[in-house]
């Protein structure tokens, strides 16, 4: 299997959640929003930030890889292998989200 492009980029919103990282498969690429680690950056620290984006990515490569997992799978995946664990990840998925009351979606 080929590797995934991969591009921080500003993603804006979906929906009413904010979307912090997505899997384009058309274009086989990884786009993690660049305000969600900036917001990471200011919240939490900048190594924090840099373990959402590892995290985002294996959590995208994961939906790449296994099209028919489900989302706490594919989470409890991406926590482990960004070293963060699941209680951390959440901590930081709410910094990144756009308002607190929207629902984080990796
Ligand atoms: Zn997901």
């Amino acid at each position: 299997m080929s590797e995934p492009r991969i591009e921080i980029t500003d993603l804006g919103t979906w929906g009413t959640a904010a979307l912090l990282a997505e899997y384009d498969p058309q274009g086989d690429v990884i786009r993690v929003n660049a305000r969600a680690v900036e917001r990471i950056r200011a919240a939490c620290t900048a190594a924090e930030a840099a373990q959402f984006v590892t995290c985002a990515i294996a959590h995208e490569r994961y939906h790449r890889a296994h099209p028919a997992a489900g989302e706490h799978e594919t989470r409890h995946h991406a926590a482990a292998v960004s070293g963060l664990g699941e209680e951390r990840l959440l901590v930081l998925l709410r910094a990144g989200a756009r308002a607190p009351s929207a629902a984080p979606h990796l």
